[in-house]
C-alpha cells in the first residue's frame, strides 16, 4: 500500500524532517508511526498524501509513484486516502451530515447514492442522532467521529491519522481507537501518527518509530518505548 525508497525530506529552510526512509506498510496493515515532537511523523502523512514532494528517494501509494503524479491527478488520487487531525477540522457553518456529504459531493455521486452512505457511516461512528447539529455543539470526541465518517465515506483504501486523540480524554480516545480497529477490519490500511503511549502499548500492533527523519525501529507487535 505504501512503499518508500530512501525517502528524505529537506525544507526550504534547510530542516531535515526526513532522512533515508525505506519501508513497505502492506495493503490491510495497522501502523503506528511513534517519536518525539519534530522526528519526522506528519512530514511522512504530508508525503503520503502529496501535500509535499520528497527532496529525495521514492514513494510509491497504492500503484502510484508519487513523484511522477501530476498536479491534475492529485484529487483523484486522494479520493482513495481517508485523513483524520488531531484538531478534527470539520466546517463550523455545516451540519454534521453535510460535512460528511460534503466529501461525496466532490465525487458527484448522485444525491440518493450520497445520503445513503452519508447514514451509513454516520450511525457506524455512532452519530446518527446528531447529523443535524453543527460541531460547535458536539464535545471533542464527537466531533473527531465526525471527522472519521467524513475521512471514511468514500471507502478510502488508506487512512491517515494524525494525532487523532490529542485532544481527548483516555475514554474517548480508546472509541475513536475502537472506530479505527474497525475499520481495519473491514479492509481499510490504517497508518496512526501518535504520542499515546498507552493506546500503543495496550494494542500490541506495528510500531515504526522515527527519531530526526530517521526510523529507529520497526516492530511488528510493537510497544511505544525501546525495550
Ligand atoms: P512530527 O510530526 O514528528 O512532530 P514534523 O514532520 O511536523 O514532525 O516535523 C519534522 C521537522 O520538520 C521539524 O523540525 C519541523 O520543525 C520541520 N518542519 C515541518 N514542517 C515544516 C515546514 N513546512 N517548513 C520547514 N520546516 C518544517
Amino acid at each position: 500500500m505504501i512503499q518508500t525508497h530512501n525517502l528524505s525530506k529537506v525544507y526550504a529552510n534547510g530542516v531535515v524532517a526526513l532522512a533515508n526512509v525505506t519501508l513497505y506498510i502492506e495493503k490491510g496493515e495497522f501502523v503506528f508511526l511513534v517519536g518525539p515532537s519534530g522526528a519526522g511523523k506528519s512530514t511522512f502523512i504530508k508525503l503520503v498524501i502529496r501535500s509535499e514532494l520528497p527532496t529525495e528517494g521514492t514513494i510509491i501509494v497504492g500503484r502510484r509513484n508519487l513523484v511522477y503524479l501530476r498536479p491534475r491527478e492529485i484529487p483523484f488520487f486522494r479520493r482513495n486516502i481517508g485523513v483524520i487531525f488531531q484538531d478534527y477540522k470539520l466546517l463550523p457553518n455545516k451540519t454534521v451530515y453535510e460535512n460528511v456529504a460534503f466529501a461525496l459531493e466532490v465525487t458527484e455521486a448522485p444525491p440518493r447514492e450520497i445520503s445513503r452512505q452519508v447514514a451509513a457511516v454516520l450511525e457506524l461512528v455512532g452519530l446518527a442522532a446528531r447529523a443535524h447539529v453543527r460541531p460547535a455543539e458536539l464535545s471533542g470526541g464527537e466531533q473527531q467521529r465526525v471527522s472519521l465518517a467524513r475521512a471514511i465515506v468514500n471507502r478510502p483504501h488508506l487512512l491517515l491519522a494524525d494525532e487523532p486523540t490529542g485532544n481527548l480524554d483516555p475514554d474517548t480516545s480508546w472509541g475513536i481507537m475502537d472506530l479505527l480497529l474497525e475499520i481495519n477490519k473491514r479492509g481499510t490500511t490504517v497508518v496512526m501518527a501518535t504520542h499515546n503511549k498507552e493506546i500503543v502499548n495496550r494494542m500490541r500492533r506495528r510500531v515504526i518509530a522515527l527519531e530526526a527523519g530517521r526510523v529507529v525501529r520497526d516492530e511488528p507487535k510493537g510497544v511505544y518505548d525501546e525495550t
